[in-house]
């Protein structure tokens, strides 16, 4: 297949913004696309080449890209240089370079996605000493035979530049137009991209077989599932009002969750959003083995920090010290955790996900030896207002942010925010001191002592019906010298020359960022807005909603990805909770 296939929509996705059309065009590369190349179009497009959580980076310093455009065109390294510092955009400064190029071959062939697909699966492969000289071979090699449209896409996906903003949730859609006909059978494509985290995969089995393929698509060891999710509720009563009479009352322990995948000697840990998390945790990795009956097994823990002379929990801030890549053993030795279990979801190569919640407990309770290091979360059954009161104290006493409360006959949906599993902390019953994640979209500089550095961040929340991140407020409180600073470098990464078509303000920002930052904030009110986008028009026609009076709380989720922050309808239910609260106090 024509690399200039992938390009062209790759450009006319670039001129627009509007996610129908954006899809459109997709749906249109699909139909074009045989089903073995699939997979690496389904990539391409993301600027990967193999799903996150396998860890395959392209990985080129723009040295040696600049060194690679410069052999394949004749044009000087000074003046690409030159060029780059202008525009700041490697992909416009690699097309412009090829159009004027002064070398010509004359057996210039077309080139395939095949071909630049595999060059760059060998370049992200490549190690030691020689691989900048090969590396620099194989761009320029690639480079030689490509259009300057190809080119320029060539050049921002090995440069990780490529951001059009295509949402895993835009390619499953297209998807399902392009092989089924229609957009109703996306439920049963997300079930399956759900389970096995890997587009590429979907892609492959619905181009091939039609829908039939996703049905049962079932879970494998050292294939991440995406995680439940809870919704969150004030009071007991809100509880019982969603889930019934008797539930499960787990411990809501505030760590890092991890899934955790064994086969015999081999265990990965994957994080929340999927990454591949085994190298901070090679205590995990050592000792987890002892505590397992099960020889292939797929279990979902939270990793908590520990006093290690008390045995207390510590706050997940402790954790982020082993977020790191050098002296792990010494971090491992300054900040020990405790692993605790809270799901199985494949035990013996048996799939668990269409266990009831109960079944699966007992499962948990039957394979796992409890030690030190590793544990059962607790849990107690409650069935009234007031046993679920004395679980919270109970759990809050013990270092805890509040409870899980599990519906005793639900199955595990993979990615769902459902409300099978609520969360509820003590801060939610003090009404308006509520926390958010929510997504960093952009910022504005600063004065005063401020200058040179961010003054105010826009944030976001996520839709996650259609995919977008409406902005809720802007913020400015809450940080210290040392966060600005901190903010200032991991943003530095994020900076986009357009803003992402995913993003909907009334604001401009001076700066826009990939949505892809997390971060706590609590905030006294939400109210509407004209301004912000969130839930526009769902409360008052013309408002969106907004927080009042944000604050940092000092926590940066980098557990989370932008598609776990707040969602609209999680604003939704806070916004009418806190009308129905203001009307209780107004009649009393
Ligand atoms: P939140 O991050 O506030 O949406 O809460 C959900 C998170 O709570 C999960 O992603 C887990 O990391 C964590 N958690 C702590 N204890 C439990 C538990 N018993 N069951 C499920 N998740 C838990």
């Amino acid at each position: 297949m024509k690399f200039s296939l992938v390009a062209d929509t790759l450009r006319y996705m670039e001129n627009t913004t509007k996610r129908l059309e954006l899809t459109q065009h997709l749906v249109d590369l699909f139909k074009i696309t045989p089903p073995d190349i699939i997979p690496k179009v389904v990539y391409l497009l993301q600027g990967k080449l193999r799903p996150d959580h396998e860890g395959v980076e392209i990985g080129i310093a723009e040295k040696i890209a600049i060194k690679a455009l410069s052999k394949s065109s004749g044009i000087s390294v000074k003046k690409i240089d030159h060029e780059y510092k202008e525009t700041g955009d490697f992909g416009q400064v690699a097309s412009k370079i090829l159009e004027q190029k002064t070398q010509t071959t004359f057996l210039n062939q077309d080139i395939t996605v095949e071909r630049v697909y595999e060059t760059l699966y060998k370049i992200a492969e490549l190690r030691g000493a020689r691989s900048q000289d090969m590396k620099m071979k194989y761009i320029s090699s690639l480079l030689n035979d490509a259009t300057p449209t190809e080119g320029g896409f060539i050049a921002k996906i090995i440069t990780s530049n490529l951001r059009l903003g295509i949402a895993d949730y835009t390619i499953l859609d297209a998807l399902s137009v392009a092989y089924t006909g229609s957009k109703e059978n996306r439920p049963i494509l997300e079930h399956a991209y759900n389970v096995c985290s890997d587009l590429g995969k979907v892609s492959q089995a619905v181009s091939k077989d039609g829908i039939s393929a996703l049905k049962d698509f079932q879970v494998k060891i050292f294939s991440p599932i995406r995680p439940m999710l809870a919704e969150r509720v004030k009071s007991p009563q809100e509880a019982h009002e969603k889930m019934g009479q008797e539930f499960a009352a787990e411990y809501k322990l505030d760590g890092e969750r991890v899934q955790i995948h064994r086969q015999g000697e081999k265990i990965i840990l994957y994080s929340r959003s999927l990454e591949n998390i085994t190298n901070y945790y090679p205590d995990i990795v050592e000792n987890i083995g002892k505590s397992l009956k099960v020889n292939e097994v797929i279990l979902e823990a939270e990793i908590v920090a520990i006093n290690d002379d008390t045995g207390e929990f510590l706050p997940f801030q402790e954790l982020m010290h082993r977020r790191r890549k050098y002296k792990i053993a010494k971090a491992v030795q300054e900040y020990p955790i405790t692993v605790n279990f809270f799901d199985v979801l494949l035990e013996d190569g048996k799939n668990c996900l269409d266990v009831s919640y109960k079944e699966r407990r007992k499962i948990l309770e039957r394979i796992i030896v409890e030690d030190s290091f590793a544990k059962v979360m607790p849990m107690t059954l409650v069935k009234t207002d007031n046993e679920v009161e004395d679980s919270l104290e109970n759990a809050i006493n013990s270092g805890c942010e509040g409870l899980m409360l599990k519906q005793l006959d639900s199955p595990y949906r993979a990615g769902a925010r459902a409300s099978n599993w609520l969360k509820l902390k003590r801060e939610y019953r003090n009404e308006l001191g509520d926390s958010l994640d929510l997504v960093v979209v952009g910022a504005f500089y600063g004065r005063g002592r401020r200058t040179g550095r961010y003054g105010a961040l826009l944030l976001s929340a996520y839709n996650d019906q259609i995919d977008t991140f409406p902005s809720i407020c802007k913020v400015g409180t809450g940080f210290t010298d040392g966060s600005l600073d901190q903010f200032y470098q991991i943003l530095a990464d994020k900076i986009t020359v357009k803003k992402d078509p995913r993003i909907e303000s009334g604001l401009e920002a001076d700066v826009w960022f990939e949505p892809e930052l997390v971060i706590e904030i609590v905030a006294s009110e939400i109210t509407l807005s004209p301004i912000h986008k969130v839930a526009m028009d769902k409360i008052r026609k013309g408002s969106g909603l907004a927080l009042r009076f944000p604050k940092f709380t000092g926590k940066i989720r980098f557990e989370k990805t932008s598609e776990n922050a707040t969602t609209i309808d999680e604003i939704l239910t806070l916004y009418n909770s806190q009308k129905r609260v203001i009307q209780d106090e107004r009649q009393t």
